[in-house]
């Protein structure tokens, strides 16, 4: 069986973080047209199956490489931004943001200090806010 596999995977792409994301997506669709009752997206959901294991299969392995490369370019910055909000929400019992007024750089001070004189680490304008 592992043999056969490895026979049939030889020179061909596998799987990468796209394949995954297409993978959840269809998912997510069959759900959703599950719920809503709308054919459509079981459709749509297969459309992306066949996408994804199309991917997988295939054997241009440069071009499926550049597509994830793209892929992961659009959705990185999403994804750290979920993080660093995530974060943001976990920090927010013993922390602090504040934005900075001059460059909008994202600072955080710990909580129950009273009134602070904060210095932006990236362009030196101090303000006053309450911790
Ligand atoms: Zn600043």
């Amino acid at each position: 069986m592992k043999e056969w596999l490895r026979k049939v995977m030889t020179g061909r792409y596998g799987v990468d973080q796209l394949s995954h994301a297409l993978l959840i997506l269809s998912i997510i669709l069959m759900v959703l047209g599950a719920i809503f009752r709308v054919g459509i997206l079981n459709n749509l959901a297969m459309i992306v199956l066949v996408l994804s294991y199309f991917r997988v299969f295939s054997k241009n392995i440069n071009k499926r490489y550049q597509e994830n490369m793209k892929f992961l370019n659009w959705w990185n910055p999403i994804k750290s931004k979920f993080y660093n909000f995530k974060n943001k929400i976990k920090q927010s019992k013993t922390h602090k943001f504040f934005k900075c007024p001059s460059c909008n750089k994202q600072l955080r001070v710990p909580r129950g200090k009273g009134k602070i004189k904060i210095t932006c680490p990236n362009c030196h304008t101090k303000f006053e806010a309450r911790s």
